[in-house]
């Protein structure tokens, strides 16, 4: 047999071997690709996780706000609520802007529980008008059940 016969025999042979030479590396190693893994142990594939959209501040008329430019709030999660009204408690006064001017501001959390957007201390509404109600910064979307 010439060289080149036996080089190309070793070849035919290593390629016809893989399969059995991969399994022996994964007992060898314990290693499997993840999904190969999950699967082997009968576990699902993970899914996205899924979260809820939080309404957005559609307006915001305090310009004042660290958080507000031309009406638009930029924070990335308001609190609203106190325990006297609907305020919005993330209004911060500095003489810098802050928050995340790509980023139309949001409510994260809202703690009037009679407002009939409210579900568990949640804000379910469409979107929110934030603004003054005499001398306060309130949620104008309120709306007592
Ligand atoms: S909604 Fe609240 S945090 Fe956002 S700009 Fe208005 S006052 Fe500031
Ligand atoms: S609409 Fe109601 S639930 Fe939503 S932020 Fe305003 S007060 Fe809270």
């Amino acid at each position: 047999m010439s060289t080149e016969d036996r080089d190309e025999d070793l070849a035919a042979r290593r390629r016809s071997d893989a399969p059995y030479r991969r399994a022996a590396t994964q007992q060898t190693t314990g290693r499997q690709a993840p999904a190969t893994a999950r699967r082997a142990r009968g576990r699902p594939e993970p899914q996205e996780a899924s979260t809820m959209e939080m309404p957005a501040v559609n307006e915001c008329q305090v310009e004042a706000c660290a958080y507000n430019t031309a009406h638009s709030c930029h924070a990335l999660a308001i609190t609203v609520g106190n325990s006297s009204h609907a305020e919005c408690e993330t209004f911060f006064k500095v003489p810098s802007k802050g928050g995340d001017p790509t980023h139309t501001g949001r409510v994260g959390a809202c703690k009037m529980a009679d407002c009939q957007h409210n579900i568990q201390y949640e804000c379910q509404a469409s979107g929110i008008v934030v603004g003054y109600a005499q001398q306060d910064i309130d949620c104008l979307t309120y709306a007592p059940a």
